[in-house]
């Protein structure tokens, strides 16, 4: 951590213990005369959208908002898998942002934000106009490493999809799985660390089980080729899918497989150092890093993510800038949505703090990632987390045990349900 960086901090810790006066004071004279100050985020997903709504929810009209995301709807990526088992339909997975525009006054600009200019302040759009800011704030998710698997290509993801940006591509790998005939397999190869969605490949195995289960297909597999030695809730899931699949889900980490040589998606075709997995639906899930935007922004470090100060969610590279979600370097936390959401919060606070008289007090942090096994076979992974200079650190875990009852995991999985509900809410109304 640089020297300004621990500075920074210490001036924000002084700021919270003194209160409104010294916040007030901190303020750039400029930010006030020149009328309400400008917050712009880039991303309209649990970080960009929970950020957008708190700053301009809490500051009563104080600080201008404006959410720029590149599309008119946002398709989460969380409960994808369960759209892809027949759980929810896509128009439930899909949202939109006018209840932020018309409740809380947030100006939504549809555009892609090609550049930014650090020492200007400004955000450039696909458009051509340029946004001007006092605070930035960017969520722009991940960028898919296409070539990181030998073979794959944005222009292959069309026939052997990811689905790990949900929209076009979700639906592609859901007509690819209603088309599957007995017999037929699939094989998946499953990301490397650090990935969006630690339990996300695994649910999905389970939802494309579940499918092929309930059509009667006695004779498909599904091959999951992973670049791990091991993955979250891994006792979960293999006690699951020896349940409810028997037989069904084969998975073979890199001490089997020795390392995935081609994929050939036109012949449906994996190729590892030990065999050949042969399948009429490839889910091919890639490397991932931060959004272009935030490369472009200078912000992201040699393994293409964005370091943060833990205490504030700022760019270590620029006090004026905050980086939220799966684009950072979050510590102990795992890119999440809810991670996100919660990011989220705390930089919303520190925002209002730099811009106007509001409170900041110490960063707190929260997640819980469920998945659905099969029906009413719910089960969660979770943690609280604190700032400490080095990163931001779990404090407290739990995670649900092998051998639970059928009501305890009914119980959680209407548990996710009510989550779902509660952060489309937290991000959208
Ligand atoms: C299959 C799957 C299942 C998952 N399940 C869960 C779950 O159960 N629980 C959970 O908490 N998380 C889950 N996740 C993870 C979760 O979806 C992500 O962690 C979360 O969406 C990250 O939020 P974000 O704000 O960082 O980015 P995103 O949600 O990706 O939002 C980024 C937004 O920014 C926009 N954007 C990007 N760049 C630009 C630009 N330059 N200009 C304009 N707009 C731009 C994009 O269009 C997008 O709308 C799952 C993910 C997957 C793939």
């Amino acid at each position: 951590m640089t020297q300004k960086f621990k500075t920074s901090i210490t001036r924000r810790h002084f700021g919270a213990l003194l209160g409104a006066g010294a916040a007030t004071l901190a303020m750039p004279a400029y930010l006030r005369a020149q009328g309400r100050p400008r917050v712009v985020v880039v991303g309209g997903g649990p970080g960009g959208a929970t950020a957008a709504r708190y700053i301009a929810k809490d500051s009563n009209g104080e600080i201008d908002v404006t959410l720029i995301d590149a599309n008119e709807t946002f398709t989460t990526c969380f409960f994808s898998n369960l759209y892809l088992g027949d759980f929810q339909s896509f128009d439930d997975i899909t949202h939109n942002w006018d209840q932020l525009v018309a409740n809380h006054g947030i100006t939504k600009i549809t555009a892609y934000a090609t550049g930014v200019d650090r020492a200007a302040k400004t955000v450039t759009l696909d458009n051509g106009d340029t946004v001007e800011y006092d605070r930035l704030v960017l969520s722009p998710g991940i960028d898919i490493v296409y070539d990181s698997v030998p073979g794959y290509s944005e222009e292959v993801s069309e026939i052997a999809p990811h689905a790990w940006r949900a929209g076009r591509q979700t639906q592609i790998l859901k007509e690819k799985l209603d088309a599957l005939e007995d017999g037929q397999h699939i094989v998946m190869v499953a990301p490397p660390n650090p990935y969006r969605c630690p339990p996300g490949p695994y649910e999905r195995v389970s939802m494309f089980a579940h499918v092929l289960k309930r059509k009667g297909f006695e004779n498909s597999r599904i091959y999951v080729i992973d670049p791990k030695e091991a993955f979250s809730k891994q006792a979960l899931f293999e006690e699951g899918w020896a349940r409810h699949y028997p037989g069904m889900v084969e998975w073979y980490g890199p001490d089997i497989h020795g390392g995935i040589l081609n994929v050939d998606a036109k012949a449906g075709i994996v190729e590892t150092d030990f065999d050949t997995f042969e399948g009429a639906l490839l889910n091919i899930i890639p490397a991932q890093r931060a959004g272009a935007i935030a490369h472009e922004a200078g912000l992201t470090n040699e393994a293409g993510w964005v370091p943060i100060d833990p205490y504030t969610m700022r760019s270590q590279e620029d006090e004026e800038v905050y980086v939220l979600g799966d684009a950072t370097v979050a510590g102990d936390m795992p890119k999440s949505g809810f991670s996100a959401n919660s990011q989220a919060k705390v930089a919303a606070m520190n925002i209002r703090g730099d811009l106007t008289d509001a409170n900041v007090f110490p960063a707190r942090y929260a997640n819980t990632c469920w998945s659905l096994i099969e029906t009413d076979d719910g089960v969660k992974v979770g943690a609280q987390y604190q700032p400490t200079d080095e990163k931001i650190e779990s404090v407290s875990s739990f995670i649900s045990q092998t051998g639970e009852s059928d009501e305890l995991r009914k119980e959680t999985y209407e548990e996710s349900l009510g989550w779902y509900d509660g952060i489309i809410e937290d991000m959208f109304s």
